[in-house]
């Protein structure tokens, strides 16, 4: 694992997952049903789960979506899946937490926007109902700034202090400012009513890199709360991920958030389950944490012109991936294992043996065998229709005696 320095922060309990403190960075994800729709949305959030996520966002918008909730706690358990369900509030937040009890009581966490709370307007009893209901239920509770809903009165009071000030900074900056601000006065309120510094999660989210970059650079050093962090509103396909890439890993790299998630728009009929994959990538290619076997493969060139190593690599790295939920139990320690997959002899023998187990495969004009390394010696030359069955088969021989939990240990922990 990387050696990074992590900014000192409060750990929050989320329904069990430790945010914050020395604990793991922790992977998050949000559903995009109608939480109303218990059936679809117990779905998406076991599938979430199994993907790796350690919490689950679901929006509470509505009193239905407030009455399904506790019946998709429930219905989760019943599947034997635990992953904490955290509550996303907006407007009607203190009425939902207050008229539905079993809601607040089977949530692990209440996501608050102090942009449409009313907080900075003249009252900000709704926000105090909200944190009372926290405590309440003893949960924590995430002061979710986002730009995009940012506490309007907030803004406009800084922008007319910045106009009359003798150094006066332009707008943007004052805007970043005013997203701290609101965080961080959000955070001091809670307190004031009686919420602990451990039940404080903060996030303060842009739509850009470099004003994501900026925000959370100026609210880390101002705060020992928990960092939620994510680029809101990243976007589809490679513009949603290398954006949430660029922005997360900046700032994980300097020591910087606690929680991740990545806020892709996934396409029609796509699978919500790519955010989470995003996210844990983003860890595991900065050496944060390992969720996966790595597959090394090259990019390919006219050297080799055939697809089968594309495909060759491309089924290694799903099998790699749909073996986790079991492996992850039974087999500790295999989401370090690297597999290269090269495409000719050019570099293929090199990071081969840079890996546990690598294949190198033929190119264009090169003999049809393909040499396995496993912990940098050559293994076996494969040759002929088999290759990806035999390879397989060492590959999971190489789990099987190398990861595998002992037998009296499984015994001694049953
Ligand atoms: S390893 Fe061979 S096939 Fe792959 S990119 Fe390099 S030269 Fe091309």
């Amino acid at each position: 694992m990387a050696v990074i320095h992590r900014r000192p922060s409060v750990p929050v309990n989320v329904g069990g997952v430790m945010v914050g403190g020395n604990h793991p960075i922790v992977v998050q994800s949000m559903t995009n049903t109608d939480t109303a729709d218990v059936a679809s949305t117990v779905n998406q959030v076991m599938a979430l789960a199994r993907a790796g996520s350690e919490l689950v966002r679901v929006t509470v918008n509505t009193e239905d979506a407030a009455a399904a909730v506790p019946r998709i706690v429930d219905t989760l358990h019943q599947f034997g899946v635990r992953v904490p369900i955290i509550g996303d509030f907006h407007y009607n937040g203190h009425i939902l937490l207050k008229k539905y009890p079993d809601c607040a009581r089977s949530l692990a966490k209440y996501r608050i926007n102090p942009g449409n709370v009313n907080i900075g307007k003249k009252h900000d009893d709704n926000f105090r109902t909200m944190i009372e209901a926290a405590i309440e239920y003893g949960k924590p509770v995430r002061i979710g700034v986002n730009w995009g809903s940012l506490d309007q009165a907030l803004l406009t009071r800084m922008m007319d202090e910045n106009a009359k000030s003798a150094t006066p900074v332009d707008a943007r900056e004052v805007t970043l400012n005013a997203i701290v601000a609101s965080g961080l006065l959000s955070a001091q309120h809670a307190e004031e009513y009686g919420l602990s510094r451990d039940r404080i999660i903060i996030s303060a989210k842009v739509s850009t890199v470099q004003d994501l970059v900026d925000v959370y650079r100026k609210l880390a050093p101002q705060c020992d709360y928990a960092l939620h962090l994510g680029l809101t509103e990243a976007g589809m396909g490679a513009k949603g991920i290398v954006a949430t890439t660029a922005a997360l890993s900046i700032l994980l790299q300097e020591g910087i958030g606690d929680t991740i998630r990545a806020s892709l728009t996934p396409p029609p009929g796509g699978d919500r389950t790519e955010e989470v994959i995003v996210s844990q990538q983003v860890l595991q290619s900065l050496g944060l944490r390992s969720f996966t076997p790595q597959v090394t493969a090259c990019p390919g060139c006219g050297r080799t012109t055939s697809t089968f190593f594309q495909e060759l690599a491309s089924q290694i790295q799903t099998y790699l991936r749909t073996q986790m939920p079991v492996w992850k139990d039974s087999h500790p320690g295999v989401e370090e294992m690297k597999v290269a997959v090269m495409g000719c002899v050019v570099n293929g023998p090199g990071e081969s043996k840079h890996a546990n187990i690598g294949i190198s495969l033929p190119g264009t004009f090169e003999e049809p065998v393909a040499p396995v390394y496993v912990d940098g010696k050559l293994f076996r030359t494969l040759r002929g229709d088999s290759i990806v069955t035999e390879f397989t088969t060492i590959l999971n021989d190489y789990v099987e005696r190398n990861y595998a939990v002992a037998e009296t240990a499984q015994v001694a922990g049953d």
